[in-house]
């Protein structure tokens, strides 16, 4: 599942060659993925331009030229794939973010594919044929947890505003805002950090990172924390999310004329996916336990 570093990564990405572009085409596949309603999407987006491409947690929110905002949530497997969109760009050349992209799953569209935009310039026989010049997104999702929506830019806010919580690296997060989210909380750490809704932007990823890096147990008792713990914590939240954001994630596949690897960030991950390794730190065996529902990484000696 994309967290923080790996959405922001796929925003940054999409900006730089979606704002300005037109969409000229929309073909959906599965109207699940747009409420059901398919006229009213495609006559929401259809001749609208991109204007700016915003995030709030793992929210996307693509601002059209209309003031309306399409809001693009990848949830669990979710994947946006652009092909072709810079004109400089050569052909066959690919942004894709999301869910795990193995090198097979590069074909588009695939049997995952739920719905495809067509840029300007005008693409020639409708949404597929935009791959020459003006380029195509493709939004795939597997298990189709995903949605597209178009809001207004009072809704928009509403969402952010109801659904997320303080973000890291943002001016909202701040040591006393972090703090009071402690308090007399009887759930464990990393319930805490995984619920969007106190703190927005984190997975499992990035919670064991962050629990290691401040020498947590993810399975602490939230008002257990002492103020210099949460303020250790604090910090390395807001670290972890810079270093992953740096290195363009950890789940996110960059592919680039086709050729595949694993965002560069999962060689530096200290914990998650590590079980069994040897700690970086202490040299003692991670363990792996689950909390929260998630698996849970985490070293027995560098975390009390
Ligand atoms: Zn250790």
């Amino acid at each position: 599942m994309p967290e923080l570093p790996e959405v922001e990564t796929v925003r940054r990405d999409l900006e730089k060659v979606l704002v300005g572009k037109k969409i000229t085409a929309v073909e959906i596949l599965d109207k699940k993925i747009v409420g059901g309603k398919p006229a009213v999407f495609v006559s929401a987006v259809n001749g609208k331009k991109i204007v700016g491409v915003e995030r709030r947690g793992k929210l996307l929110a693509f601002k059209l030229s209309s003031g309306e905002y399409l809001l693009a949530h990848l949830k669990m497997t979710g994947q946006l794939i652009c092909v072709s969109l810079s004109l400089r760009a050569k052909r066959g050349n690919l942004i894709a973010g999301g869910h795990q992209v193995g090198k097979n799953d590069l074909t588009v569209p695939n049997k995952f594919t739920r719905v495809i935009f067509a840029f300007s310039p005008p693409a020639r026989g409708g949404a597929r044929g935009g791959g020459s010049v003006g380029g195509t997104l493709y939004f795939n999702d597997l298990r189709r947890f995903g949605y597209l929506k178009v809001v207004s830019a009072e809704e928009k806010e509403t969402i952010f505003k109801n659904n997320f919580g303080i973000e890291p690296l943002t001016p909202d997060f701040k040591l006393s805002a972090f703090t009071k989210i402690f308090r007399n909380r009887k759930t464990n750490l990393k319930a805490i950090l995984m619920n969007q809704k106190l703190i927005s932007g984190l997975g499992n990823i990035y919670v064991d990172e962050a629990c290691f890096n401040a020498g947590l147990l993810p399975w602490r008792s939230a008002k257990s924390l002492k103020p210099p713990e949460i303020k250790k914590l604090f910090s390395c939240i807001q670290k972890v999310i810079a270093v992953a954001i740096k290195n363009r994630g950890t789940t996110f596949k960059d592919f680039r004329d086709g050729a595949g690897g694993r965002g560069a960030h999962y060689n530096f991950l200290n914990v998650y996916g590590r079980k069994g390794e040897k700690c970086r730190k202490c040299k003692n065996f991670i363990k792996k336990t689950k909390h929260a529902g998630r698996g849970t990484h985490f070293c027995p000696k560098c975390q009390r």
